[in-house]
């Protein structure tokens, strides 16, 4: 009874985790959302972002981080970035550069791009593996619950599932099927 308790209560924080997940899956595709923090050091004149991105079915963690050597274009720069470097861009969604293979199909990415002053990673996983996986204990709570509705009761007419309690014509009244045995069994 506990088990099956715990049981319910998985499956319902699951049903409610993909519900969410797939609702953040359908939106990436009429929204972009980029979510991140900027950092920057003018002692070594150094900086960078790490964001989050959730565009066209996928969620990407973006990872940049540049040197520059020019002092005033550096000051530039960092002064359009808020003092707590947190920002969160909203826009219309953009077609990812495509490069092809049976992964990217399947929604994963990576991008990886360094040279002397600036390292980027990317890293993109979808969405749907994170529903698919979360729908299993919904789906499995689901199946038990129909499995148990559609368990012949005892009482019940094998043929109509008609209620026989208390027949005793051995016939049932609304089909009439022979349930001799059957109503015995329960009168
Ligand atoms: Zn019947």
């Amino acid at each position: 009874m506990i088990r099956r308790r715990l049981f319910t209560i998985a499956s319902a924080l699951s049903l409610v985790l993909c519900l969410g997940m797939a609702a953040c899956w359908v939106r990436s595709y009429w929204v972009r959302d980029n979510p991140g923090k900027f950092w920057s050091n003018p002692m070594t004149q150094t900086g960078g972002f790490l964001g989050l991105e959730s565009n066209r079915g996928g969620l990407t963690i973006q990872r940049l981080s540049f040197t520059m050597s020019d002092r005033s274009a550096f000051a530039a720069l960092t002064s359009r970035i808020p003092p707590h470097g947190l920002y969160w861009q909203r826009g219309p969604v953009r077609i990812e550069r495509m490069s092809p293979g049976f992964w990217h199909s399947m929604g994963f990415g990576y991008l990886n791009s360094v040279s002397p002053n600036q390292a980027v990673r990317f890293w993109t996983v979808p969405y749907w593996p994170a529903v698919l996986i979360l729908a299993i204990l919904p789906g499995l709570w689901l199946r038990r619950a129909i499995r148990a509705r559609l368990a012949l009761q005892p009482y019940e007419c094998p043929a109509c599932r008609y209620n026989l309690t208390g027949n005793t014509s051995g016939v049932c009244p609304e089909c009439g099927t022979p349930v001799q045995q059957r109503s015995e069994a329960t009168a």
